[in-house]
């Protein structure tokens, strides 16, 4: 190649002008035809080389309608250039005499006859399907449809792609308007991971930032309510979260959290998930608290229930009674129903002498009319201790303990509320459980 252009350059440099003009035309028209491809231009200037092979089985395509050739512009739009360039099969009809054709992705108000007809499908058969299976009138944005016509043009596979995880295909059952459903369901693969972090504003934030879903954080949360309140985290305390993780195509489906480990305040906080479903810390002793059902040792009259809408026996108007009120004698002691913090300890003029316990984000008790206190605020107390004793302070009509629960915000009747329970763990599942400590608390030491 470099002898030849070599020659050319010399032989031209050494002759006359016209045969210049001359020797320079044959070059470039010599080029041309050498370098010239087939290219096919498309409308939005995009190219795409189709090459020989290709074109002779885009010459098989049955005639496609209006949005057939539109959709099939759009995917030699999206072939990219060094892709292997296969084109799809839809369209074609294969050796069963069986048409298959486009996938429709649903959009906002398409129903499943309003879609199949669009596509000339036998209205009978369209009813016929969504009569046996009446799950296809929901169908949701997003999720694809795609069906095969056998050679008289009939319905003969519809085909649901509902979401990555599930997919439904029916079948025709013979030649008949009855259709076979086949449910699909597409299992991800599952693995560990640790998410690590330092709080920086909150703990909810910081979490997800590290990357967590809410509803991992708030898991999280759940499973350490108990004992810590990480809403009360510091700018630098650490976290190390392990979950497992559903990964379909690259995302992540569902996770279940398997162990968490805080560091606040130089003190180490576990909790590790048990075959259960519930959380143990890491020597195996729950942490979930259990709790009393009754504020005293001995149970007491009901004079008044717990009522939303109640007439108050003081006002006489209809005001909810949000707690259960116990006739007892003055100084009868009242217990903590739970370990928790004392966060009201007072006197105030319609309850009285009065207590509030919060025992987690989301558990608090309230313990009203009482002659004496025995707690501060701010004080830790555990399930069973004296808080205070039982009087006839604040606004009441006689001697009696007004006791409440809340749980989320909401008042609930302590007496049926399914309280929190804790499973112990023993024998078999308890090995299993510190074997599965042992195993997975290295994962979440932080460095
Ligand atoms: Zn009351």
């Amino acid at each position: 190649m470099y002898q030849m252009a070599k020659i050319i350059a010399q032989a031209y440099s050494n002759s006359p002008k016209p045969h210049k003009i001359m020797l320079f035309t044959l070059s470039v028209i010599t080029l041309a035809i050498t370098f010239w491809q087939p290219i096919i231009i498309l409308s939005d200037d995009q190219e795409v080389k189709i090459t020989s092979q290709e074109l002779q089985i885009k010459s098989n395509i049955i005639i496609p309608n209006k949005d057939q050739i539109k959709s099939d512009k759009n995917k030699l739009n999206s072939l990219d250039s060094n892709n292997s360039e296969q084109l799809p099969d839809e369209g074609v009809i294969n050796e069963k005499g069986i048409v298959s054709t486009e996938a429709y992705i649903i959009s906002y108000n398409d129903n499943l006859t309003g879609v199949l007809t669009q596509y000339s499908l036998d209205i009978n058969d369209i009813i016929a399907l969504s009569n046996q299976y009446q799950d296809l009138r929901n169908l949701k944005v997003g999720q694809t449809l795609s069906w095969e016509l056998n050679k008289d043009g009939r319905l003969q596979t519809l085909k649901w792609i509902i979401s990555q995880r599930e997919t439904r295909i029916f079948t025709r059952q013979g030649k008949s308007t009855k259709f076979n459903e086949e449910k699909q369901i597409r299992r991800g693969v599952w693995s560990d991971v640790v998410i690590q972090g330092k709080i920086n504003n909150n703990f909810t934030f910081s979490a997800v930032n590290a990357g967590l879903t809410y509803n991992e954080a708030h898991e999280v949360s759940k499973a350490l309510q108990w004992q810590i309140d990480l809403r009360k985290l510091k700018s630098g305390d650490k976290f190390s979260i392990l979950l497992s993780r559903e990964i379909i195509d690259g995302h992540s489906k569902q996770s279940r959290l398997l162990g968490v480990y805080i560091l606040t305040n130089g003190k180490n906080y576990y909790a590790f998930r048990a075959q259960n479903g519930h959380y143990y810390d890491s020597e195996a002793n729950s942490l979930e608290q259990e709790f009393l059902r009754y504020p005293t040792a001995n149970i007491f009259k009901v004079s008044s229930p717990f009522s939303l809408r109640r007439i108050n026996p003081v006002t006489g108007r209809i005001s909810p009674h949000q707690g259960v009120d116990f006739s007892m004698p003055v100084g009868t002691p009242i217990l903590a129903v739970g370990d928790g913090e004392v966060i009201v300890s007072k006197y105030s003029i319609a309850a009285g002498n009065f207590i509030a316990i919060r025992h987690s984000p989301q558990y608090t008790t309230r313990y009203m009319h009482l002659c004496k206190l025995l707690v501060k605020p701010g004080q830790k107390v555990k399930k069973g201790d004296r808080i205070g004793l039982s009087g006839n302070t604040g606004r009441t009509t006689g001697a009696h303990l007004h006791y409440e629960l809340w749980f989320n915000q909401h008042a609930v009747n302590p007496l049926v509320a399914n309280l929190p329970y804790t499973s112990r763990l023993t024998g078999k599942e308890r090995q299993l459980f510190l074997a599965f400590v042992k195993e997975n608390k290295l994962k979440l030491n932080i460095n």
